[in-house]
């Protein structure tokens, strides 16, 4: 993959001045410049409905956008073709969503190297790779569970080893927590943290409010629009 586009050699993710504008007219994203640098963890927050998934998924190339840039690990995606910009999600970015669906009789061990089936790697290299992600996590006590044995927190700490099993570039989290008790989703929340202290670059969404205050950076959203953002040099239309 070659790329025209120059972006910050430390940069994970930036927007240019990018806009997400729904089929049927809803402006979910609305001018949007930004950067994310390599080894920070940052919060994203706001209202339902302000636009932090579709930002999340921009970030992540799962979606275009309407208007502007979103360079990806210094890829400007619009200038990838699909199959590229797959690699490029395969390879390079960690997904955690609210709910993690493991496969129902898999083995957590198996569903963790699944991750990893797009390198090409044999499978006795994925499981390994597999067992040191999910000891990553705390969870090698589980490997040779299956899902209905574990608990949620559990379940979503497995999201996080698949989602880091490969080293992504960046690890991108849509309200980790949602679905969990307090307790769990603060062990989910301290597990984002510690990857963050062993180098991962992480971007999570929050509504939680005492999550977000206890994360070094916060972007905060209203109506498809950054009206806050605790970066330490944001770039955008301020300078
Ligand atoms: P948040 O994650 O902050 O709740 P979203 O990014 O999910 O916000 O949504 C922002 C806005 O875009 C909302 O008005 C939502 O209804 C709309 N939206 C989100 N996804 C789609 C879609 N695929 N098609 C049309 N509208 C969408
Ligand atoms: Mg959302």
């Amino acid at each position: 993959m070659s790329t025209g586009t120059v972006c910050a050699p430390d940069a994970v993710v930036e927007f240019r001045q990018v806009s997400k504008t729904y089929p049927g007219g809803v402006a979910a994203v609305r001018d949007v410049s930004l950067r994310v640098r390599r080894g920070e963890l940052v919060a994203i927050v706001g209202p339902s409905g302000s636009g932090k998934s579709s930002m999340l998924n921009l970030m992540g190339s799962l979606d275009r956008p309407t208007a502007g840039h979103v360079l990806v690990d210094g890829h400007d995606v619009a200038e990838l073709t699909d199959r590229e910009v797959s690699a490029l999600r395969a390879t390079r970015i960690g997904f955690v969503f609210q709910q993690f669906h493991l496969a129902v009789g898999v083995p957590v061990l198996d569903s963790v190297a699944d991750g990893l089936l797009y390198a090409g790697i044999p499978l006795r290299r994925r499981r390994a790779r597999a067992a040191a992600a999910l000891a990553r996590v705390g969870l090698s006590h589980r490997v040779h569970h299956l899902p209905h044995q574990l608990s949620g927190g559990e379940r979503q700490r497995a999201a996080v080893a698949r989602a880091v099993v490969g080293g992504p570039a960046v690890l991108l989290a849509d309200e980790p927590t949602g679905n969990l008790d307090s307790a769990s989703g603060a062990a989910v929340l301290a597990l984002l943290r510690e990857l963050h202290a062993s180098g991962t670059t992480v971007v999570v969404i929050t509504h939680d409010r005492e999550i977000a205050a206890a994360l070094p950076r916060r972007i905060e959203m209203r109506d498809g629009r950054v009206v806050a953002d605790g970066a330490t040099d944001p770039i955008g239309a301020h300078g």
